[in-house]
């Protein structure tokens, strides 16, 4: 199922989308039964802003009920990343300083990133992890679909190639979009 809704970069973003254009969040069907036009359920709060200031927290995401089998679901602005305390930008920062070489102490103890405070060393480390076992299946649709994207082949060199052409949220939307797990 389509759980991110493209082109939503920040969580400003998203508040206005929702206040002007709420539709584009509707799913066409129901994931569990297929079934057409879910109904807006209402809203559930999530804090999603980690940043030191910390203005749009917590933000508001829409929830669709499906009339034919009672099952809920909601969908996330691509700015948000699934099971993720902190959002894709932030991820992409971190990974990009760790195959730079920095070690995960020193990004942990850096002032701030992003304007949010850095995440732990065990955050960073479940973030690389995750992108490295995932890596080889996101990596064999991604070349499928863009092989334009240079040579370069395994891990981490693809995805430090990769992110120079897209940033990490549209490269998770597109698989998302094309029935890749991103968890
Ligand atoms: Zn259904």
């Amino acid at each position: 199922m389509h759980r991110i809704v493209a082109g939503i970069p920040t969580l400003k973003h998203h508040c206005d989308t929702l206040a002007r254009d709420s539709e584009r969040y509707r799913p066409t069907q129901c994931p569990h039964c297929g079934l057409g036009h879910p109904w807006l359920h209402g809203h559930y709060t999530r804090k999603a802003d980690r940043t030191t200031s910390g203005q749009e927290n917590p933000v508001p995401i829409s929830r669709f009920f499906c009339r034919n089998c009672g099952h809920t679901c909601s969908r996330l602005p691509s700015c948000i990343a699934p099971r993720r305390w902190y959002g894709w930008a932030l991820q992409q920062t971190v990974l990009m300083l760790l195959w730079t070489g920095l070690s995960l102490y020193a990004i942990s103890s850096l002032p701030a990133l992003l304007d949010t405070s850095p995440p732990c060393r065990s955050t960073c480390r479940r973030w690389w992890r995750w992108l490295q076992g995932g890596g080889a299946e996101f990596e064999f649709r991604l070349r499928s679909a863009f092989p334009d994207w240079g040579r370069a082949v395994g891990w981490p060199d693809f995805w430090v190639s990769a992110l120079r052409q897209r940033s990490l949220s549209a490269i998770m939307t597109w698989l998302d979009h094309h029935a890749v797990s991103v968890p």
